[in-house]
């Protein structure tokens, strides 16, 4: 789950990790008020959505003044932002945060992440900040640093600061950057996240290293032990079939295709995914129906496939061992009353049951194209589509 940047500063600052001051507006008038409240000679109006790239696309703005502060908060809100974090379509925003503005003397990026391959977390530092990372990445890697960390001992002084020289931060600020990124390790690790990234991370005129920017996501499986952060979730912010999706607690996830998938066992979802692609077609979603669904769940699984407006044909693709293949027919078939299904359905079914299912699907009347495996399934659904 990824949360707004203001949000993620509240979290650093309860482990006294440096931020600006700042208050969150969702109106010109207490974007006003707030810039009036932090009292600073300089402002800067943020724009709050979920995604990075915004002050290149206009949503970081500095302020002079009270008037400045209410021409760009008036400019910013209700602005669609295009990012390349967006998408084509961008983003509205209906939040703003009014940060007090710093004397900025040199950016830097800090990254948590977990690595895959060692299982294990990664500090990641660079002293080129502000730009994407992956630029860096593809043109100057040796400029990104990374320590491992062990998972029982934590992030160690000594690894904090070996980045901070690594990074050339100047040596009289080298015990607040060790401070700094300790605190943000321990943020990480409690609040179980997946990501942390301060880009940029900056050192001030007067020597303050702060995170200028906040980038928080979090574990979905962590947070049922995480009131706090639940609280953070922005609807707004979310693909409506996605939240639908959650409800019924399937494993959605929306793209760009134009072929509706609907497979149980992420495995399987994956590899539909690739040989849909490999007869030339496009997946519109992912989605994983999981191991005990319902007819119930499956109906609700159709339903949200269905709404998706790109969505030309469905490829149902099940192998029935827990989840019996008679409970996806009858899924299929409830889900076809309930909506009306003008895309054509191509259904493969294998495993527990089948026959039964099978029979179902029969005897319903609705125009299905049964397939004898995956891959003569992928090929049909792309030919009907075509
Ligand atoms: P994004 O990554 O979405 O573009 P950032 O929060 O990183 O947004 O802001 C973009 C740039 O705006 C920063 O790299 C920094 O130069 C400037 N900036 C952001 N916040 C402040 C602030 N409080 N004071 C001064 N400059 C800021
Ligand atoms: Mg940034």
């Amino acid at each position: 789950m990824n949360i707004h940047e203001y949000q993620g500063k509240e979290i650093l600052r309860q482990y006294g990790v440096k931020v600006p001051n700042g208050k969150v507006a969702f109106s010109v008038d207490e974007a006003v008020q707030a810039a009036s409240e932090l009292g600073t000679a300089v402002t800067v109006v943020k724009a709050q959505i979920h995604a990075g790239g915004r002050g290149k696309a206009g949503g970081v703005k500095i302020a002079k003044s009270l008037d400045e502060v209410r021409t760009y908060a008036d400019e910013i809100l209700g602005k669609v932002l295009v990012t390349h974090q967006t998408g084509p379509d961008g983003k509205e925003v209906k939040r703003l945060l009014i940060e007090e503005g710093c004397d900025i003397k040199k950016e830097y990026y800090v990254g948590l992440v977990l690595d895959r391959a060692t299982s294990r977390i990664v500090l990641m530092a660079s002293e080129e900040g502000g730009t994407e990372i992956e630029e860096v990445a593809a043109e100057t890697p040796e400029k990104i640093f990374k320590e491992v960390i062990d998972p029982v001992i934590g992030l160690t002084a000594f690894q904090a600061r070996r980045i901070a020289f690594n990074i050339n931060i100047p040596k009289e600020l080298v015990n607040k950057t060790v401070k700094f990124m300790t605190g943000l390790y321990s943020a990480f690790v409690e609040k179980d996240c997946s990501i942390a990234e301060i880009n940029p991370l900056v050192v001030t005129g007067d020597g303050e290293v702060m995170a200028l920017d906040a980038k928080l996501n979090f574990d979905e499986n962590a947070l049922y032990r995480h009131k706090d952060i639940l609280e953070y979730r922005d609807l707004d912010e979310e693909d409506p079939k996605e939240i639908e999706a959650s409800k019924y607690d399937l494993s959605y996830i929306s793209l760009d295709g134009n072929i509706g998938c609907m497979v149980n066992g992420a495995g399987l979802a994956m590899s539909t995914m690739d040989i849909i692609n490999h007869y030339g077609g496009s997946p519109a979603n992912f989605l994983d129906v999981g191991g005990g669904a319902t007819a119930e769940k499956v109906t609700e699984a159709f339903k949200i496939i269905l709404s998706d407006k790109n969505v030309k044909g469905i490829f149902v693709n099940i192998f029935g061992g827990i989840m019996k293949c008679d409970v996806i027919a009858e899924g299929v078939v409830e889900a076809a009353k309930q909506v009306s299904l003008d895309v054509p359905l191509v259904v493969r079914l294998e495993g527990t049951n089948v026959d039964l299912g099978k029979k179902i699907l029969e005897e319903s009347g609705i125009n299905i194209t049964a397939a004898e495996s995956m891959a003569d399934g992928a090929q049909k659904i792309v030919s009907l589509i075509g």
